[in-house]
């Protein structure tokens, strides 16, 4: 079965392939070049301290989606979750084309008997998650893309905001345990399957106005790894940092710093997980550029996303496979070791 850029290994292929037997994937939604830069340079005082700024091998992402040289989360999230380009809006269906689903890269690993997991701080039913659980024409329909993680796709796990669709009767309903804060997640044991956090109802908070009793995004991927990694097959989980897009449409700077710095320390937390394995690839990178910020003086230029190219951070099993400048829908077959077109 193809993939837009490349083809999905058969099983043959995948079993003898480099692909790594665990695959963390994070997603900075709206984080550019100059997202990090502001961050790093706030907590630093210069660029490239962050964790992921250190990262052996740094590439860039072309962004665009079919229909516009500016994506959205939809189109950006599906280009990387199936190898496929969509319309904006779009949730892993071939649109346009002829409207089939679009395998994504949880759903392919869960054939080999991997673990998998979503985690973001919006309602996790969004776009950015939605696109690696769910197929629907637009990502506006979130009760539709809850029923396709509950009754379809069923990652293990589904870390996030309430709401929006999920909810904690439809999920206990469907066979998962709902958590509705950070002690409930803590509690959670280590060979947990099928677990709900529904963090409030709707995107979490901002980390610079304080989490309360929710768990901040660290907390979310510490427990996320420990749970995953319990399972000899290995693991695919997907992080998003959501908010960052949400403070960068408001040009609110000092949220959207606290949010990347946060974003990265998470990061590190899977880094800290993953030192000394040899069998665990960790990407960052990010669905699009929002604001057009410029990181040294702060500014932005707009309230709306950009159609800048994005950098991809690479640590681990197969990281060198991400340098140079990959289109978006290239990151599922780089992942895989399959060769792109
Ligand atoms: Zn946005």
């Amino acid at each position: 079965m193809a993939f837009g850029a490349c083809d999905w290994p058969d099983q043959t292929e995948y079993l003898h392939g480099e692909a790594p037997r665990n695959v963390i994937l994070f997603i900075g939604d709206g984080m550019g070049a100059e997202q990090a830069k502001a961050a790093s340079i706030d907590r630093f005082g210069s660029d490239g301290g962050l964790g992921f700024q250190e990262f052996p091998v740094v590439g860039y992402v072309e962004t665009r989606s079919a229909d516009s040289a500016v994506t959205d989360s939809a189109a950006a999230a599906t280009a990387m979750a199936t190898g496929f380009r969509v319309g904006n809006g779009v949730i892993s269906l071939s649109v346009p084309g002829d409207r089939s689903r679009l395998l994504t890269i949880l759903e392919y690993l869960q054939r080999y008997g991997k673990s998998t997991g979503l985690v973001s701080t919006k309602f996790i039913t969004d776009a950015t998650p939605a696109a690696f659980g769910a197929h629907q024409s637009s990502r506006s329909m979130t009760d539709r893309i809850a029923l396709d993680y509950l009754e379809r796709s069923r990652p293990d796990l589904l870390l996030g905001g309430g709401g929006y669709g999920i909810g904690d009767r439809i999920a206990s309903a469907n066979g998962y345990t709902v958590v509705a804060d950070a002690a409930e997640l803590d509690a959670v044991p280590d060979d947990a399957r099928m677990v709900s956090g529904q963090f409030g109802s709707g995107a979490m908070p901002f980390e610079y106005d304080g989490l309360g009793d929710l768990p901040t995004l660290s907390v979310m991927v510490a427990k996320a790894i420990a749970i995953l990694s319990s399972d000899p097959d290995g693991f695919f989980l997907m992080v998003e940092g959501g908010l960052i897009d949400t403070a960068c449409h408001s040009n609110d700077l000092a949220r959207a710093v606290r949010e990347v710095q946060g974003f990265d320390d998470a990061v590190s937390i899977a880094t800290a997980w993953a030192i000394g394995r040899t069998d665990t690839l960790i990407i960052v990178v990010a669905d699009h550029e929002t604001g057009g910020l410029d990181g040294a003086s702060g500014t932005f230029s707009t309230t709306g996303h950009t159609s800048a190219d994005v950098p991809v951070y690479a640590w681990g099993e197969g990281a060198d496979r991400f340098g140079g400048t990959v289109e978006n829908r290239d990151i599922p077959c780089l992942i895989l070791d399959m060769p792109v077109d």
